[in-house]
């Protein structure tokens, strides 16, 4: 197996080219056509697996296809549990996606809100962010997410024993519900497999 029979555009193929990846790993090879085919996911990846690249590389994809975001909105949302982990994310997806026109932020609390609300301004095609700093600009009226495609939540578990939940649910609900919606989680606790049956559609199940 090949990155370049996962169906790929040749300006991906050529970021994944000079990171040196040489052949996709396990969760790669199973989410990368899952998710270019717009299906929902549902993933049980630790840290490590090579998740980033496996929902951050057919999330460009298919971003790259549509129109850019216009002022304040966000095309693709990743939520992530900590700063550490959404600086990392958003790292990695700042370097797939820097052969496209795509504009990537990342959005996390402890830090003045001011380049984040006007990064927002000019619009964002994919946000990475914690919850609780994204519901607060929200709350201030610097982010519109009903046109929101793509919503990705990594390392759910530990979101939801950071107390996430609430954040979570009033954000979704400010999103419209036609979307893809891809659920990243290290462990399936009854909480975690009841927010997958409130979020996903038909998932496709991957476990490595
Ligand atoms: P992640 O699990 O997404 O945090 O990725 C773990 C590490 O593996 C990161 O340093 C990636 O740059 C690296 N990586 C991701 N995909 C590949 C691949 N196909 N081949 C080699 N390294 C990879």
């Amino acid at each position: 197996m090949d990155f370049s029979d996962l169906g790929l555009s040749a300006e991906l193929l050529d970021a994944i080219n000079a990171e040196g990846y040489s052949t996709p790993t396990p969760i790669q090879a199973q989410a990368i056509p899952a998710v270019l085919e717009g299906h929902d996911l549902l993933a049980s990846a630790q840290t490590g697996t090579g998740k980033t690249a496996g929902f951050g590389l057919p999330l460009l994809q298919r971003l790259s296809q549509g129109k850019r975001a216009s002022s304040r909105q966000v095309r693709a949302l990743v939520l992530a549990p900590t700063r550490e982990l959404a600086a990392q994310v958003g790292k990695s997806i700042a370097t797939y996606g820097a052969k496209l026109p795509l504009r990537t932020h990342i959005i996390f609390g402890g830090v003045g809100q001011n380049p984040q609300v006007e990064a927002l301004k000019r619009g964002v095609d994919v946000l990475i962010a914690t919850p609780g700093r994204l519901l607060d600009l929200q709350q201030q009226g610097h982010v519109d997410l009903s046109r929101l495609e793509v919503l990705v939540l990594d390392e759910a578990d530990r979101m939801l024993d950071m107390g996430f939940i609430h954040d979570i649910k009033r954000l979704l609900r400010l999103m419209p519900a036609k979307r893809q919606n891809l659920l990243f989680s290290a462990t399936f606790s009854n909480e975690i497999q009841a927010l997958a049956k409130q979020l996903l559609h038909d998932p496709k199940m991957i476990e490595v």
